[in-house]
């Protein structure tokens, strides 16, 4: 698909791209902060899978940037912390880790850059290589939402909000029931730019407040009972893991204007419906140490390796 396409097809890039988003995400967490109002109060904040930054950007622009040039503010800055596998281009007020988050000392590192404070919000956009394969995707994301919500266990205060993406699937209703564990109010939430065609959602996790005697070392042990029928009466679960008619009902709430664009629809481009020329603009940012670098390096060396090979076989032959 060309640049102009895309632009054409993809509403949400071209807006990204035309107000200096690194990527279109920006804007499920803009809208998700619409309908929950999650900034309210944060002073200190965790991006978990963060790169390329788009959602670091809102933070920086929501909450630090504001501060920064608020005469009051100035001596209490709000913290944030971004971590990522991939290296990220700096982003003003964003203190980056590169790191992984199924690596227990990741909440460390954290913590270290909170000076031992919690935190009151962690959000978490992290999602694995997309296979096609949906119960196999839910799956891997649900294993990165477990590790998120490890961090989260050990980084989050009492109160604080926790927002993770989600793929909808067999298995949501255990990830409710799990997450329903140590938040008080859960709900799906799928944002306008969110397209309709794809299983993602977010899980908007609000009012920390882990069960009672909970030991950080006892998460897993926790999470796997919830999954078996025999656990749930021990744990009192607060949602009740059945089938039938105890069924859960998970809250599911569309957010962002109900008026505003359509991520799954496509718009005109500017100018071009005046027979003018439109000119699709570059991307904000672009990866600064993509993946597919690795695999175009690999496949020209080993091209190369071919030729090297072709070369010996002909100087035999002669
Ligand atoms: N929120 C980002 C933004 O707005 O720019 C986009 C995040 S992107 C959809 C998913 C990210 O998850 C990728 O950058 C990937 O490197 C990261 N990721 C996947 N698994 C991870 C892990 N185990 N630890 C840290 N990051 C991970």
């Amino acid at each position: 698909m060309g640049k102009a396409s895309k632009d054409k097809r993809d509403i949400y890039y071209r807006k990204a791209k035309e107000e200096g988003w690194r990527a279109r995400s920006a804007f499920k967490l803009l809208q998700i902060d619409e309908e929950f109002n999650i900034f309210e109060g944060v002073k200190r904040v965790v991006d978990l899978c963060a790169a390329p930054g788009s959602w670091s950007q809102v933070l920086s622009r929501r909450l630090y940037l504001p501060a920064k040039s608020s005469p009051d503010c100035r001596d209490s800055l709000p913290l944030i912390v971004a971590i990522d596998l991939q290296p990220m281009a700096p982003i003003d007020g964003v203190i980056q880790v590169q790191g992984d988050i199924t690596n227990a000392r990741t909440a460390e590192v954290v913590i270290r850059h909170f000076d031992g404070c919690k935190a009151d919000l962690v959000v978490c956009d992290g999602a694995p290589d997309v296979t096609g394969l949906h119960d196999m995707d839910e799956f891997v994301q649900s294993q990165l939402i477990l590790a998120a919500l490890t961090i989260v266990t050990h980084v989050l205060r009492v109160g604080g909000k926790f927002i993770a993406k989600i793929f909808r699937g067999k298995d949501t209703s255990l990830l409710y029931c799990q997450l329903k564990l140590f938040f008080s109010h859960v709900t799906f939430a799928k944002p306008k730019s969110s397209r309709n065609s794809s299983i993602e959602a977010f899980a908007v996790c609000e009012n920390y407040s882990p069960p009672e005697g909970f030991s950080e070392k006892d998460l897993y042990h926790l999470l796997e009972k919830i999954g078996s029928p025999s656990g749930v009466e021990d744990l009192d679960c607060r949602s009740g893991w059945l089938e039938g008619p105890n069924k859960v009902y998970i809250p599911f709430l569309a957010c962002g204007d109900l008026n505003g664009y359509d991520s799954d629809r496509s718009y005109p481009l500017p100018n071009s419906s005046e027979g003018g020329c439109y000119k699709s603009l570059d991307p904000v940012q672009p990866p600064i140490a993509p993946a597919y670098k690795t695999a175009l390096e690999l496949k020209k060396a080993a091209n190369h390796g071919i030729l090297e090979i072709d070369k010996l076989s002909l100087n035999s032959d002669e």
